[in-house]
């Protein structure tokens, strides 16, 4: 079935992620936005995964738990698992590889973790924006190893990119799938490099009005979460 998919938002567990883009919130929007398949993936952590796969799925959306993983080489990767319960031991191991750079609110924004119907659980006092010690030739094997699936963020951009930081596709770096922003320039996924790699669509939004409409489907067997990792496994979009 086509399902339409956002696989890269992120809530107010981000510095970055306004404090409107609460879990029970971004589900809300995503469902508005017509949207079918949806996953959180806050900078190095799953934290706020359970309370937003939750809201999801009251409304009726396959939601998968995520992060986008920022690696040593400061390249943005976004990592996907089925459950918030399947992301938890990962997001653990990733934590314990951050630097421990205290958070400043002021200069960073806060960064909020939610329970349950939006419940405040507190805020997280180490800086979740910095660069983990776990290099992009890791990256793969290691969410694979905890079960699931890892591709380069947002490989069009100046900064925190697998190109913009490498300047070339490796394929030995394991890689399947990269994603690319809404706007990525229409040429930019013929450069010969990336022939063979499967490209996806995410809209990074970090504030609810940059949730936008449902445009990018992928084909799946099952409606589940697993389903929607098998699609992306076989390229089926
Ligand atoms: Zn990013
Ligand atoms: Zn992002």
């Amino acid at each position: 079935m086509k399902l339409f998919y956002d696989l890269h938002l992120h809530s107010c567990l981000s510095p970055c992620g306004d404090e409107e883009m609460t879990p029970a919130n971004l589900a809300g929007m995503c469902a508005l936005a017509g949207l079918n398949v949806v996953a959180l993936t806050d900078h190095n952590t799953s934290d706020n995964c359970p309370a937003f796969c939750q809201a999801a799925q009251k409304l009726g959306l396959i939601a998968l738990a995520g992060m986008e993983l920022c690696t040593r080489e400061e390249i943005h990767v976004i990592c996907l698992f089925p459950t918030p319960q399947a992301a938890q031991p990962f997001s653990r191991y990733v934590q314990d590889r951050l630097p421990p750079i205290p958070n400043n609110p002021e200069i960073f924004g806060r960064q909020i973790h939610m329970g349950p119907e939006d419940r405040v659980l507190g805020e997280e006092t180490k800086l979740l924006a910095a660069a983990a010690d776990i290099g992009i030739d890791e990256a793969c094997t290691l969410a694979a190893r905890f079960g699931g699936l890892a591709y380069p963020a947002h490989i069009d951009r100046d900064s925190f990119s697998l190109l913009s930081v490498l300047g070339i596709w490796d394929p030995n770096l394991g890689f399947s799938l990269a994603e690319l922003s809404r706007n990525a320039p229409p040429h930019f996924s013929q450069q010969p490099d990336l022939a063979g790699v499967g490209l996806l669509t995410g809209s990074d939004a970090h504030y609810l009005h940059q949730i936008p409409d449902a445009r990018f489907a992928l084909e799946a067997d099952q409606s589940t979460p697993q389903g929607v990792l098998d699609a992306l496994r076989r390229r089926s979009f």
